[in-house]
């Protein structure tokens, strides 16, 4: 939904510079043209420009900086820690400010009976997940792979998810606090309702309910959210399941469903390919390629055999009682052991007798038990909520430079890509989207990584990643290429992504023109000014 150009009063950026000075102090309106090009690098090439960043500290300061934002025509940009790597990090869909909500980062409320926090903007998974330790750890969040400085709100607003029974994001936030670029604060659900006390139990509230309209959308900015955590469970065990041979993807597609849909299953369930596996464990064999790209199979195959996996590589977790855990695990053995080469169950107790037998194991048996549970711990603390920094290191994939201990994939130019087709969990459309994908990276010479989860009963959303190093000639432009076609095949299929980047925005066949419509109808009724997020999911 494009502005409408002709009625824009030319923006006034100075002026506009000059009062947030006033307003916040010089230190919070950045214009050193060295931080700005580093908040304009992503994992991949970008063209929008940054004019200034802005660094709002409370509410009412931000609602200050919007305003001048309107007065001056002023495009702004709102992130909450812009870690958005692989769909454009913070650099913004066109030119423009960005508004920097990390300095907003309190833990505003904690029910310790219901389970619910509100939190703002700026607060990390690192953040959140040490303050429910410190409360005695009797709740769980969700957390990522991305990393532990990453936001819990701007992470929701892309409806991201990770890997527990509160996985879903959006789904488990509600009562969210929202500025419009007018100025209004609106807060949705219950919490409409001055005193209300259902304000944070409850998403629907009464009446039309407007939650949905401010993820993926340039409508408002999300100052407030309440989100749902899950109780921390009497046990915890953790699944690993590995399938050697690629024909056992549609057996494991449906008895995956079925676990999730008789709610044997209740948090995710994530299927990864042998290229995103041996991504997450090391970086490219340069040496066994001499030096070539991309992957052979020969490698790959040779990669599988010495660290142990297989063409689908398979991750759960269960959640409850000793009972419940008990039952659960007995009905997985039973679905799911016909259809792979390995099952393992792990809970803390087998992983610190692991930990503490890992030398006497390697001398008997010859294998690096330390590497393994180097490889497991990750995910398994994943499952429990943790966040961690652990997978950034795959983001070095095709790198000549080893991961460093501090990893910054935009820094250090490692080029990443994301496409995330959501399929029917079937597995027929499943194995015709996976399909399509190896189709296309076959023309474009990259290693057709896929990481598939059951995000819902019912889904598969498949996010596709196209890892490469920005430092090679020519690779920024291949990569893209490679996204663009994937993404014009998909959607030729009609499968469509979960989640766009800035790299994919325009690229998605327009939805139907009533919906378009009434979408433009809406950004020109809050957002006469085209200010917030102009191009943002359009
Ligand atoms: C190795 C690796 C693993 C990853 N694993 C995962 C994963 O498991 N799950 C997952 O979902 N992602 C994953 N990611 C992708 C990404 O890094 C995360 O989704 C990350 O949380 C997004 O960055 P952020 O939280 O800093 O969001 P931000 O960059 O702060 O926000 C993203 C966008 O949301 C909007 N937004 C943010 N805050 C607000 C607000 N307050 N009001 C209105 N709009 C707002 C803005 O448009 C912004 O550009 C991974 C990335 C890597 C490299």
């Amino acid at each position: 939904v494009d502005s409408p150009t002709t009625s824009r009063r030319p923006a006034t950026l100075g002026a506009a510079i000059a009062q947030w000075r006033t307003l916040l102090g010089d230190q919070f309106v950045i214009c050193d043209p060295a931080a700005l090009r580093r908040a304009g690098t992503a994992t991949f090439a970008t063209t929008a420009s940054i004019q200034a960043i802005v660094r709002p500290a409370t509410r009412s300061e931000v609602a200050a900086a919007v305003r001048v934002a309107v007065d001056h025509r002023v495009s702004l940009y709102p992130f909450s820690s812009g870690l958005n790597w692989g769909y454009g990090s913070r650099v913004p869909v066109r030119d423009g400010v960005l508004l920097d909500l990390g300095r907003l980062n309190a833990i505003v409320n904690f029910d310790e009976d219901l389970g619910v926090v509100t939190i703002e903007p700026g607060v990390t998974q690192r953040q959140l997940h040490a303050f429910l330790r410190s409360r005695g750890g009797r709740f769980w969040m969700d957390a990522t792979g991305a990393s532990p400085d990453c936001s819990i709100i701007g992470n929701t607003m892309e409806r991201g998810f990770g890997h527990t029974p509160a996985g879903d994001h959006a789904a488990q936030a509600c009562g969210l606090e929202v500025l419009l670029p007018s100025g209004a604060i609106i807060r949705t659900g219950f919490s409409r309702f001055q005193g209300a006390r259902t304000a944070h139990v409850s998403r629907w509230g009464v009446g039309p309910s407007l939650d949905g309209l401010f993820s993926q959308s340039n409508l408002g900015i999300v100052t407030r959210m309440t989100v749902w955590l899950m109780p921390a469970p009497e046990y915890f065990q953790a699944f690993f399941f590995m399938a050697r041979d690629d024909a056992r993807l549609e057996p494991l597609v449906d008895v995956l469903r079925r676990l999730r849909l008789e709610a044997t299953l209740r948090s995710a369930v994530h299927l990864a390919n042998d290229y995103k596996v041996a991504a997450s464990l090391g970086q490219y064999p340069w040496n066994a390629m001499a030096g070539d790209t991309p992957l052979s199979a020969g490698v790959l195959q040779e990669l599988a055999r010495r660290r142990d996996f297989g063409a689908w590589n398979g991750s759960g977790a269960l959640y409850g009682t000793r009972d419940q855990v008990g039952a659960a695990r007995r009905r997985i053995k039973a679905l799911l052991r016909p259809h792979v080469d390995k099952l393992r169950f792990i809970d803390d107790r087998t992983l610190g007798m692991a930990a503490r037998v890992q030398r006497p194991y390697r001398w008997v048996t010859g294998t690096d038990l330390a590497e393994v549970i180097e490889l497991v711990r990750p995910v398994y603390e994943l499952m429990k909520g943790v966040p961690t920094s652990d997978m950034l290191r795959s983001t070095y994939w095709r790198k000549r430079i080893p991961p460093p201990p501090d990893p910054d994939p935009d820094r250090d130019r490692c080029g990443l890509i994301w496409c995330t087709p959501v399929s029917p969990a079937e597995p027929r459309n499943v194995r015709n989207m996976v399909e399509i994908v190896h189709k296309v990276f076959a023309r474009h010479a990259f290693e057709p990584a896929m990481s598939m989860t059951l995000r819902t009963e019912r889904s598969v959303d498949n996010i596709v990643s196209i890892a490469y190093d920005r430092d090679v000639p020519g690779e920024d432009a291949r990569a893209m290429q490679c996204h663009d076609e994937l993404l014009r095949e998909l959607t030729a299929a009609d499968f469509y992504p979960y989640r766009l980047g800035i790299h994919s925005i325009g690229k998605v066949p327009p939805r139907k023109p009533s919906s378009q419509a009434l979408l433009g109808r809406l950004k020109a009724a809050l957002d006469p000014d085209w200010i917030l997020a102009p191009g943002r999911y359009d």
